[in-house]
């Protein structure tokens, strides 16, 4: 008994001071434990709330869902609460000899990532608004110099080159609003369509640029009856586009880049799998953050801005969907845009 009390304190000075709020129920569903920043985070301020079911207790329902679910595997969700803060929450299951005595759920406060975010994407708006039209402008008057006048040899060539950059802005420019417009969450325009659709979209547009770059292209669809997708099918098939361009990017010369379906009563699956570079576990976290791009060291450095990821991201988060990658460094990666069928 005095070793499970030992046992017991330690535990209790251990998450008093954890800043992260961490609750923990048993198999019951009342409260077993709640730490000092739990508390502070929830407004508990009664003494006696050990003890009580955590539906008198905890008004939050994204919380409670957490607690309450039966789930064998972690499961976490974005929440904001009370206090004003998001947090991570994430809850497992406490399993003693295979039986499911509790659940544990830890939130981390990632607000600060938030509020990163949030500057980031009025950074996003604010200068792709100011760059478009001084933009225009150097793209009219560039294609009118051949125009008004004779040109020499060197004069056209410098003149390619400034076409063909200013090119390169456009398109960053362009891929700025469409993450400024999407993340506003300008209405999405729903329409239902066959999953596969999109799929042959994508091939239809990428096929030359793969083809080029003697990268095998293909899809794998075996399955027939396949249901309807209602989606913004215009931002789905962008999605997709970023995902099989990329995995064409960074793929070499005789790679191979297939396409494939998942689908489920709810939700369908879009699997873009390559056998190119990869990405390491460290850069896979950062990703799909906005202008994050991984330098290649040593090897052909790839254009880019960084936001194709972003947008994905964006997009699969307007539909209530999200991204999910796995990857081994030289061997390959396998990217899944999963959206739900109906919105
Ligand atoms: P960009 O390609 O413009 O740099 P993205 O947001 O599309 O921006 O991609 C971010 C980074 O992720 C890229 O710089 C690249 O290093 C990495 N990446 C994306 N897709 C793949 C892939 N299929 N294989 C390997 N690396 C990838």
């Amino acid at each position: 008994f005095l070793t499970a009390e030992i046992g017991r304190q330690r535990l209790e000075a251990i998450l008093t001071s954890t800043p992260d709020p961490v609750l923990v129920t048993d198999q019951n569903d009342n409260l077993l434990l709640t730490n000092p920043a739990a508390q502070q985070a929830f407004g508990l301020y009664d003494e006696a709330i050990t003890g009580k079911h955590i539906s008198e207790v905890i008004t939050h329902e994204e919380v409670l869902a957490l607690l309450r679910s039966a789930e064998n595997h972690r499961q976490s969700s974005e929440l904001i609460i009370d206090d004003g803060k998001t947090y991570m929450a994430t809850a497992s299951t406490i399993r003693v000899e295979n039986k499911r005595v509790g659940r544990v759920c830890v939130l981390r406060d990632v607000s600060s990532f938030k509020q990163l975010d949030a500057l980031k994407s009025e950074f996003v708006s604010t200068v792709s608004h100011d760059l478009r039209s001084p933009l225009a402008l150097v793209q009219g008057y560039t294609s009118m110099l051949q125009m008004v006048g004779e040109l020499n040899d060197q004069q056209t060539s410098y003149l390619k080159k400034i076409i063909f950059e200013t090119e390169k802005i456009t398109h960053l420019v362009t891929n700025l609003l469409d993450l400024g417009r999407i993340e506003v969450g300008v209405g999405l325009q729903l329409e239902k369509k066959p999953v596969d659709d999109v799929i042959y979209r994508v091939v239809a547009a990428l096929q030359m640029q793969a083809d080029q770059k003697r990268v095998n292209l293909h899809t794998e669809i075996s399955q027939t009856n396949l249901p309807y997708v209602e989606a913004d099918q215009a931002l789905l098939q962008q999605a997709l586009n970023n995902l099989v361009a990329n995995a064409i990017k960074y793929t070499e010369s005789g790679g191979e880049v297939t396409i494939s379906l998942e689908t489920s009563d709810e939700q369908v699956a879009y699997n873009v799998k390559d056998t190119g570079i990869g990405i390491s576990p460290a850069d896979q976290q950062h990703l799909f953050e906005k202008f994050y791009r991984v330098s290649n060291k040593g090897g052909p450095e790839e254009e880019g801005s960084g936001l194709g990821l972003a947008i994905v991201k964006s997009i699969a988060e307007k539909h209530r969907g999200l991204v999910h990658l796995e990857s081994q460094l030289g061997v390959g990666s396998t990217f899944s845009l999963v959206i739900p069928l109906n919105q």
